[in-house]
Formats: C-alpha cells, sequence, structure tokens
C-alpha cells in the first residue's frame, strides 16, 4: 500500500479521493491538500461518511514551489496527483523533484495569461524526472487519458493499421441551469472558445472556434450536434501513432450554451486580457468564473448520460475497419456513488486508476509519459471494475465527414 498526496479540492479532486478511498488494499494514507482548507475537509467528511475512511486534510496554495515541497516532505507520499488546474502543473513537476516523488495530472500545463495548452512545457521536463529515476504521467483523466489508452487498445488488439482516429466526447446531461460549465469554468472556456485544431497528413489544420459541426447519433444519448475542437490529446497521439493520417476531436454543445457562450464573449466576459475595475485590476473571464454555477454543485441536479470514446478507422488483418470504443456514464448513478456528476466521475476514476497503475508498478518507468506508452490493457481492466466499464461495436464504415 501507498501514501498518496492528492492536491485540489474541487470536483475533479472529490472523485478521485473518494475512489482510493474506497480501494484501501491499494492506496494508503491518503492527505487532500487545496487552496481552500475548508473544501478539503467537506470533502473528508463525505469520504469518511460514505466508506468509513478517514483521510488527512491540508491548506496548500501549490503555485509556491517550496510550499508544496515542505508539505511533501511532511507527508512523505510515494506519489503527488495533481488535481488542481493547468496553472500549477509545473510548480508541482518542481516540488516532486525537489523531494523526489512521482507525479501525476490530468491536463497539461497552460501559463495564465496565454490559452495555450501544449505538452511542450512538461516533455522539457523529461531528463530531470528521467536522470532522479521518477516518473510523471500525463493527462490521466478521460480525455485526455481514457481516450488516449483507448487509442492504444485499439492499436493492440482491434485496428493494427490505424489510419483516422476521431475522438467524440458528448456529454447528454442536463443541469437544469441557465448556463454552466461541467468543470472549472476559467479552463472550459478557455478551452471552448479557442481556435480549432485538427491533424491532418502531417501537420495542424486551423479553422475558427465551433465554426465546423455535425449531428451524431451517440449510443445511450441520442442524436447531438458535435463541433470540432483542439483536444491536448491530439498532440502526443499524432506524436506517438504517426501513422495517423488524420487526428480530430469533436465535443456536442447545445444551443442554450452556445447562445450564451457568444453573449458572453460579445461582451467581453470570457476575455483574459486583465482591466481595471473599481481600481483593481480584474480578469473578466476569472470573474465570470465567480458569478457561475459551481461545477462540483451541479451533480444535485444533472441527469442523462455522457458517451465519450474513439472512431478508429484503418485496417486488421489487411482488411478494412472502422470500430467505435466507447464508455457511457450516468450523470445519477455517480451522484449516488460518490456525490459527483458525471464530468468529475468520468475524470477522477482514470485518475485513480492511473495513480494505482503508478503506485503498484504496472507502469512504472523514469520519466514523463503520455497514457498511450503504456500496455493498455490492465488499465482497461480497472475502468470495468471502478465504473467506467466501456465496450466497441463494429461500425460499417469511417465516418462519413
Ligand atoms: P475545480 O475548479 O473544481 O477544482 C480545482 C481545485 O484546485 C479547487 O479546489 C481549487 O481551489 C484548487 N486550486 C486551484 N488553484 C490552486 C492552488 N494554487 N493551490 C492549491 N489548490 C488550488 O476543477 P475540476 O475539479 O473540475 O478540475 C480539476 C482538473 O482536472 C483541472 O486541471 C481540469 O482541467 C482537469 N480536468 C481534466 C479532464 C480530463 O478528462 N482529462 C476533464 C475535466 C477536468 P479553490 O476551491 O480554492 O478554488
Amino acid at each position: 500500500m501507498s501514501d498518496i498526496l492528492v492536491i485540489g479540492a474541487g470536483g475533479v479532486g472529490s472523485v478521485a479521493v473518494h475512489k482510493m478511498a474506497m480501494n484501501k488494499d491499494i492506496f494508503g494514507h491518503i492527505t487532500l491538500a487545496s487552496r481552500r482548507v475548508h473544501k478539503c475537509q467537506e470533502i473528508a467528511d463525505s469520504v469518511s461518511q460514505r466508506t468509513g475512511n478517514s483521510i488527512d486534510v491540508a491548506e496548500l496554495d501549490a503555485d509556491n514551489v517550496s510550499d508544496t515541497t515542505q508539505l511533501i516532505e511532511r507527508v512523505k507520499p510515494s506519489l503527488v496527483v495533481n488535481l488542481a488546474l493547468p496553472y500549477q502543473d509545473l510548480a508541482i513537476m518542481d516540488a516532486c523533484l525537489n523531494v523526489g516523488v512521482d507525479y501525476l495530472d490530468t491536463a497539461n500545463y497552460e501559463p495564465r495569461d496565454e490559452a495555450k495548452f501544449e505538452y511542450h512545457w512538461q516533455w522539457a521536463y523529461q531528463e530531470r524526472f528521467e536522470k532522479k529515476g521518477l516518473m510523471a504521467l500525463l493527462g490521466s483523466g478521460f480525455d485526455p487519458g481514457v481516450t488516449n489508452v483507448f487509442t492504444a487498445y485499439i492499436k493492440k488488439h482491434l485496428v493494427s493499421d490505424m489510419k483516422t482516429l476521431d475522438i467524440l466526447d458528448c456529454n447528454g446531461g442536463d443541469h437544469g441551469q441557465h448556463f454552466a460549465t461541467n468543470f472549472n469554468p476559467e479552463i472550459n472556456i478557455r478551452e471552448v472558445t479557442a481556435a480549432a485544431r485538427h491533424w491532418e497528413n502531417g501537420q495542424w489544420v486551423e479553422t475558427p472556434a465551433l465554426s465546423t459541426h455535425h449531428s451524431y447519433d451517440f449510443p445511450e444519448v441520442g442524436a447531438r450536434n458535435m463541433y470540432l475542437m483542439y483536444h491536448e490529446e491530439l498532440e502526443s497521439l499524432s506524436k506517438h501513432f504517426p501513422e495517423l493520417s488524420r487526428a480530430r476531436f469533436w465535443m456536442t454543445f447545445g444551443d442554450a450554451y452556445l447562445k450564451h457562450l457568444e453573449v458572453l464573449q460579445n461582451v467581453g466576459l470570457t476575455s483574459i486580457e486583465p482591466i481595471m475595475y473599481e481600481g483593481k485590476e480584474i480578469v473578466p473571464l476569472q470573474f465570470l468564473k465567480a458569478v457561475l454555477p459551481d461545477p462540483g454543485d451541479l451533480g444535485k441536479t444533472t441527469k442523462g448520460k455522457t458517451c465519450i470514446g474513439n472512431i478508429v478507422s484503418g485496417k486488421q488483418n489487411g482488411k478494412e475497419r472502422s470500430v467505435y470504443l466507447y464508455n457511457v456514464c450516468d450523470h445519477e448513478d455517480c451522484f449516488a456513488e460518490v456525490g459527483s456528476q458525471a464530468v468529475s466521475y468520468t475524470t477522477g476514476v482514470p485518475a485513480m486508476i492511473g495513480a494505482a497503475m503508478m503506485v503498484e508498478k504496472k507502469w512504472h518507468k523514469a520519466g514523463v509519459y503520455n497514457m498511450e506508452q503504456f500496455d493498455p490493457d490492465p488499465f482497461m481492466m480497472m475502468l470495468n471494475k471502478h465504473g467506467l466499464p466501456w465496450q466497441y461495436i463494429d461500425l460499417d464504415q469511417p465516418l462519413g465527414f
């Protein structure tokens, strides 16, 4: 059993900590640290009530490398699981290097003043982790995360000669609010309003944000409009599977969400450029986050299902094949189990599984890695066992668009 330090007491952190506490054969003592300790305490109370297990809590500003280093030295975990925000990734990796402890996260580093999420900042840590014999696992959520493992699984078992990859992220849930994001609003809106980018014939093709969409009939959800977007796993997947001639990412949005987003953009509230307000500098998007519903509270009212998966076309044993590998997750079932909606659940469970892979040394190599660089089979087995069962179907033909 290995002791764990989780940083970040938001929607995802809550699910991951509940699931770790439910698996005491894998995880030893759990410490949850975050900027506001009362958020950690609320999660600790729920963990104790639901699982009968207790966890420790701590207050931490993870932007501060020295404070994080001191906390890691005190807790002595074998792994630090970073479920705070992408802004903290590098600071937490530095602290892990200072103490000599492994690292895991669910989202790649993004500088605060530039809505640009790319792996190069974290891949640059490869040599430092390798030299110290430490491992960093990047992007162990659902997308990125499970979608990377799905791609590796498809290549290993279903379509050995992959040509095209489409990742389809559908949230068919309804939270009953006029406008809310289903994970951190600031990160979510930065992602959705960025230009779309996909990989085609060895280069990135950029199109205006939300300008390409198609309707798709999702299993157990039904027809939804999905929009072409850039998503961070495209960068590592196109690098690690150079045989892919095209890799795209799609996400569903309802008309009401898009209408609100358009208005908020038009009035300048999604901007990350600081403005002066009553003598104080504020970032409009951060102000917007403060007035939007907390994604962690949406679980109580959200009904419906998510369906996230990969469609890959190519050849298996010399014959054309297209498969669709996906998971369907029910918002209400997640809430009943851990008190969170499915978007936090589908991210927190893979974070727990990635942590299990590392502490049980099923996946363990010195250096900085993306999920698709390891054997997908043990991870896929744990998905089935821990609340995210998957299945695949053969499609008659590749996607027609
Ligand atoms: P939340 O905003 O709900 O939670 C983030 C938590 O981190 C909050 O508790 C926040 O504290 C804390 N935090 C923020 N800054 C600091 C800091 N400097 N020091 C310590 N703690 C800090 O976000 P989510 O739980 O929705 O998302 C967590 C992460 O998961 C994000 O990086 C997100 O991008 C990623 N994600 C990944 C997905 C995937 O599939 N791969 C999908 C969804 C999310 P406070 O409460 O005080 O604000």
